[in-house]
């Protein structure tokens, strides 16, 4: 059974006290399993209701999602996600963040130790395992996010900007790091991301949605071999492929 994430006819409206904000969409969308998407738009086009709507925290206003043939309904251990804050308790520490869900997912609790062990060593963490999430800096915060979004071995990666609070040099050394990761265990990844170099460095696919409510206005792949490495950066195609997807966003600088 494959894990493919698919969209048919998707809406999304928010309802508030001044109207209906029609947010994202109709989006129809097949993401095949191990597939890397970026997904580019302006700001407020819908990009985070699309992350929220796969990890089933919000339903449709229309239209249908499934994953590996199953309706979203809810979160659930088929999806891991990452947003920009990591969101860790700063009373747990590194090993304990890591296995928070692990109850929840119904992981049994040797299996969860045992399993923190392996994706700390995998982000770079092994030796902070007992330090507390002040004691770490941003780059080092999310990476913690990234082994708990692992923890239960999901089929489906759910990033909305995981990077966007951080400087440009951890920035950078992370999404060779998720390129990395990704190599290794080959999932199906959702990315949002407003920048074009990173959505280019790492997806097979980019999405670029329009302005609210957010659509497909493209779906273009970047023809860059894989791996890709830091020389990926200033290679020809690469800064070609930036070039054509930078021209949608010129009215929006
Ligand atoms: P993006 O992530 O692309 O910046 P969002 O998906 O967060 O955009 O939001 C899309 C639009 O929906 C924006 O206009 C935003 O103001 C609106 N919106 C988002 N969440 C809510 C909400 N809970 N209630 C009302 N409007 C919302
Ligand atoms: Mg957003």
């Amino acid at each position: 059974m494959t894990q493919d994430l698919q969209l048919t006819g998707v809406r999304l409206s928010y309802r508030t006290r001044r109207g209906t904000i029609e947010a994202l969409g109709p989006i129809d969308l097949t993401l095949g399993e191990g597939e890397f998407v970026a997904v580019l738009g302006p700001s407020g086009c819908g990009k985070s209701t699309l992350a929220k709507l796969a990890a089933g925290l919000i339903e449709p206003t229309a239209g249908t999602l499934t994953l590996g043939g199953v309706g979203i309904a809810g979160p659930s251990r088929r999806t891991g996600v990452v947003f920009q804050k990591p969101n860790l308790l700063p009373w747990r520490t590194v090993a304990q963040n890591v296995m928070l869900p692990a109850a929840t997912l119904g992981l049994p609790a040797p299996a969860a130790r045992e399993r923190t062990g392996e994706l700390l060593a995998l982000v770079g963490l092994e030796r902070y395992a007992a330090n507390y999430p002040h004691e770490l800096s941003g780059g080092m915060q999310q990476r913690v996010g990234i082994a708990r979004m692992l923890l239960a071995d999901p089929a489906l990666l759910l990033m909305d900007e995981p990077f966007a609070a951080l400087d440009a040099l951890t920035r950078e050394a992370l999404t060779l790091e998720l390129q990395r990761i990704w190599s290794q265990q080959r999932k199906s990844v959702l990315f949002i991301t407003h920048s074009i170099a990173e959505a280019v460095f790492l997806a097979d696919r980019i999405l670029v949605l329009s302005p609210r409510p957010g659509r497909i206005v493209e779906d273009y792949r970047p023809p860059i071999a894989r791996p890709r490495t830091p020389d990926t950066l200033g290679q020809p195609d690469f800064n070609a492929a930036c070039h054509h997807l930078r021209r949608h966003f010129t009215h929006h600088v």
